[in-house]
């Protein structure tokens, strides 16, 4: 895969595929530009270079079909002032003056498409459409990172169209090489916590981990299903009946590979689920009857975070308790404060999955992990060992 910094745009109208797919309010503001900054650093070398940045991306779920509440023209100012550059709104890539309209553009400009996906031909990665959207560029960047598990005519169609001319944006190529170095070239010990509500959700994750890691740490609403799967009461807590027999087989590769599991040794467990539930500490890893386990208890904490300060790779999914209620994220803050403490003393540390990034927010410490994929579902899909079309077409160019 090319980095957009071998290239050099001089002269060039770059089709640049970006995700700003941003959240709105009713009035259809632009609530945060988080996507939009991401993109800064990519957008400045095509027109610093003396190119010409046309935009595109999807925003939204407009069903293949044109629908005003969806147009990028409503995030236009919001884009113009992230990227302090004014920004020329373009209109539909099938539009007819659309080339006279990109010819009218001079080098350092930037230009925004609208909507992708007002064509039902995105999603499906239609050629026809592809070649459309190609034929106004002579040069492909794609820093859609958060778009790259999705085979779209804007994604991996097209650039196959510039085989010698597609390059990954900043943002993209920093988050898969960010991957690779945790997943690919990992210094050992390599530990892996995954947290979060359900086992349903994250068994294709632990079982690709299960092929990388010397250290898994299992914490969170699905911890309680492992800990019945070895033979422990979980009370009222999270638990998944049909996920026990894929627990205890996960507990027995590791076993057989050689892999330490980690799950939590005492529980600070409600009466309720709620913030002003009564509490008690169950000091071993049975929950009592009537109580809901909600965060790792004290011992554990000591447990997880030794393991993670002898560290030297670290890959954070998931909180491993009930964060958002401050009675009981004791227990993320504590693993958050341990990785940046590891991260500190040299290990690497990636963190990825929205309820983690918020907790390193809410405690401070978004700065003091080595990367934050903000990838969603492409860094799940990464992590679960899918080969995302978005990255493959770059890498096959
Ligand atoms: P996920 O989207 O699967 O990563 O799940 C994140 C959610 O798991 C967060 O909203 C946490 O509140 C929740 N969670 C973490 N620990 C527990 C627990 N012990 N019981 C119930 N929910 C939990």
């Amino acid at each position: 895969m090319k980095s957009i910094e071998q290239a050099s745009f001089a002269g060039k109208k770059v089709l640049v595929r970006v995700d700003y797919n941003v959240p709105q309010n009713e009035q259809l503001q632009v609530t945060s530009t988080t996507r939009i900054k991401r993109t800064v650093e990519t957008v400045n070398k095509i027109t610093n270079d003396g190119g010409i940045a046309i935009l595109m991306s999807h925003l939204g779920r407009p069903k293949g079909e044109v629908n005003d509440t969806f147009s990028l023209k409503h995030i236009l100012s919001a884009v113009s002032e992230t990227l302090g550059k004014s920004v020329t709104f373009l209109g539909d890539v099938l539009d007819a003056d659309i080339e006279d309209k990109i010819n009218q553009l001079n080098s350092g400009d930037v230009a925004l498409l609208e909507n992708l996906r007002f064509h039902k031909e995105e999603e499906k990665g239609d050629l026809e459409f592809a070649k459309a959207i190609a034929k106004l560029g002579n040069i492909y960047v794609n820093d859609a990172f958060g778009t790259a598990h999705r085979e779209h005519a804007s994604t991996a169609t097209i650039a196959r169209l510039f085989p010698a001319e597609a390059y990954a944006g900043y943002l993209l190529y920093g988050e898969v090489q960010s991957l690779k170095k945790t997943l690919e070239e990992k210094r050992s010990p390599f530990t892996a916590i995954i947290g979060g509500a359900k086992v349903s959700t994250k068994i294709n994750i632990l079982k690709n981990l299960m092929e990388k890691v010397d250290n898994l740490i299992i914490g969170g609403g699905m911890s309680y299903t492992f800990l019945s799967a070895l033979g422990f009461s979980h009370g009222n807590s999270l638990f998944e009946e049909e996920m026990v027999s894929v627990a205890r087989e996960i507990l027995e590769q590791a076993k057989i590979k050689g892999i330490n599991i980690y799950l939590p040794v005492d529980h600070l467990c409600a009466d309720t689920f709620s913030e002003d539930a009564g509490t008690m500490l169950a000091e071993d890893q049975n929950i009592p009857d009537n109580w809901l386990g909600m965060d790792i208890g004290g011992n554990t904490i000591d447990l997880f975070k030794k393991i993670i300060l002898d560290s030297k790779t670290i890959l954070w999914n998931g909180p491993v308790g009930v964060f958002e209620m401050d009675k009981f994220a004791a227990g993320t803050k504590a693993i958050a404060e341990a990785i940046a403490e590891s991260t500190k003393n040299g290990a690497y540390s990636l963190i990825g999955g929205g309820d983690s990034i918020a907790a390193l927010g809410k405690f401070g410490l978004s700065k003091a992990v080595s990367y934050i994929s903000t990838g969603g579902g492409a860094m799940l899909e990464y992590l679960e060992g899918v080969e995302l079309p978005g990255i493959k077409a770059l890498e096959e160019n």
